[in-house]
C-alpha cells in the first residue's frame, strides 16, 4: 500500500504536535500547516529532519494549497484557551470557520477523509451532566466565550454540509479538557497556570469557589481516539474525554501535592459563561470505537509536572545565558 499522506492543521499547537508524532510513529507521511499563532517551533523541533515530515507556515484562514494526493485531514487549527478568548476573538472565529471551509474543499479537491477538532464547549454552560452527544447545548452567542463555541459550532455544521452534499468522509471528535507534556507554560488554562504557579511557589488562582467541576484526560488517551475514530466509519460527533470529573479546588490541591509545593490557594473571579460541570458520556467512543481512557489523573499530571519542569528549567537557564 502507498504510503499515507495526511494533513494536520494546528500540528504546531499542544495537540496537533502529539498528532504529529503519531502518524510519523505509524509510517504516514505529514503535512504540518501552522501560523504559529498559539503554537511552537518547540514542539516539532524532533521531526523537522524527518524525512517523512513537512511544515508549512500558513494561515489556513486563507486558500490552502497542497500538493500531490492526500488521504486525510485532520483540522486542529484554532486558539483553545479561554484566555484566548477575549485576546484572538476574530481569529478564532475565522479559523473556525473561513478555516475549516478551507480545509473542507482541500479534503473534497484531494478525495480525503476529514476529522474536525471540535470540543465540548458545543455544550455550553450544561444543564445536563454527563453530556452525552445526543444534548444540543446552552450556548451564549454574545458571551466571551461565544467566539468559539460558536465558531466550533459554526464547523460542525459545515462538516455536516460537505458530509451531505459532497459524500464527504467526514469525523467529528467532541474533545473534553485535555492536558499534558507541551502544553504552553503561559497558556493560561487551570492546569498550566496551577502546575506553573507551584514550581514557582506562587499562589495557585482558583476562579469562583473551585466547586466547578471539569474531568481532564490526558493527550496520549485523546490521540488513541482520535486515530480509532479516524478509522471507523463513525460519521457522528463522538466524546472523547476522561469520565473521572473532579473540582477545580481538588484538581488545584493535587497539583500542590505532587509538586510538593509550598503555595497557598487564592480564589480569583470566576470569569463571565464559565461551565459549572463538565463530563463525558462517552458511551459513544466505547460501544462505537472500543475506546476508553487508560491514564489516570496522578500519572498524567505526574509526567505532566515533570515536562513543565524541564521546560522551566531551560527557559530560565536561556535567560541567565542572555
Ligand atoms: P494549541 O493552541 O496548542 O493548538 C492550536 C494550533 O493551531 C496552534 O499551533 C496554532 O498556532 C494553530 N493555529 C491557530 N490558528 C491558525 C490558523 N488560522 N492557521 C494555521 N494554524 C493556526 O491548542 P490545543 O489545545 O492543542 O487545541 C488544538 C485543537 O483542539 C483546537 O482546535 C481546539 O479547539 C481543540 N480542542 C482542544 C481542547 C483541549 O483541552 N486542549 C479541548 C477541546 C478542543
Ligand atoms: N480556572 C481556575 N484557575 C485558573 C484558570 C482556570 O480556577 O488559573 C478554572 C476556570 O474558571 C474553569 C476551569 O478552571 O472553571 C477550567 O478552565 P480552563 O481554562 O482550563 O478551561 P475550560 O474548561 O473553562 O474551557
Amino acid at each position: 500500500m502507498a504510503t499515507q499522506r495526511t494533513v494536520i492543521t494546528g500540528g504546531a499547537g499542544f495537540i496537533g504536535s502529539h498528532l504529529c508524532d503519531h502518524f510519523i510513529a505509524k509510517g504516514h507521511e505529514v503535512i504540518c500547516i501552522d501560523n504559529l499563532l498559539t503554537g511552537s517551533l518547540e514542539n516539532i523541533a524532533h521531526l523537522r529532519n524527518h524525512p517523512r515530515f513537512t511544515f508549512l507556515n500558513k494561515d489556513v484562514s486563507n486558500y490552502i494549497a497542497v500538493d500531490g494526493r492526500v488521504d486525510h485531514i485532520l483540522h486542529f487549527a484554532s486558539p483553545a484557551s479561554p484566555a484566548d478568548f477575549e485576546r484572538l476573538p476574530i481569529q478564532i472565529l475565522k479559523v473556525g470557520a473561513m478555516g475549516t471551509h478551507n480545509a473542507l474543499g482541500l479534503a473534497k479537491a484531494k478525495g480525503a477523509r476529514f476529522l474536525l477538532a471540535s470540543t465540548s464547549e458545543v455544550y455550553g454552560d450544561p444543564e445536563v451532566n454527563p453530556q452525552p452527544e445526543t444534548y444540543l447545548g446552552r450556548v451564549n452567542p454574545i458571551g466571551i466565550r461565544g467566539v468559539y463555541d460558536e465558531a466550533k459550532r459554526f464547523a460542525e455544521a459545515m462538516v455536516m454540509a460537505y458530509h451531505r452534499v459532497h459524500k464527504l468522509e467526514t469525523r467529528i471528535v467532541r474533545i473534553f479538557n485535555t492536558y499534558g507534556e507541551r502544553m504552553r507554560l503561559d497558556d493560561g488554562r487551570a492546569l498550566p497556570n496551577f502546575i506553573t504557579q507551584a514550581i514557582k511557589g506562587e499562589a495557585i488562582t482558583v476562579y469562583g469557589d473551585g466547586s466547578q467541576t471539569r474531568s481532564f484526560g490526558h493527550v496520549l488517551d485523546l490521540v488513541d481516539g482520535i486515530d480509532k475514530l479516524l478509522s471507523s466509519n463513525v460519521w457522528e460527533p463522538v466524546n472523547i474525554g476522561n469520565p473521572d470529573e473532579v473540582t477545580l479546588l481538588q484538581v488545584a490541591k493535587e497539583v500542590i501535592e505532587l509538586t510538593g509545593s509550598k503555595s497557598q490557594i487564592v480564589y480569583k473571579n470566576l470569569p463571565p459563561g464559565d461551565p459549572k460541570v463538565r463530563r463525558p458520556d462517552i458511551s459513544r467512543a466505547r460501544d462505537l470505537l472500543g475506546w476508553s481512557p487508560r491514564i489516570n489523573r496522578r500519572d498524567g499530571l505526574a509526567r505532566t509536572i515533570a515536562d513543565f519542569k524541564e521546560r522551566m528549567e531551560r527557559a530560565h537557564v536561556a535567560r541567565d545565558v542572555a
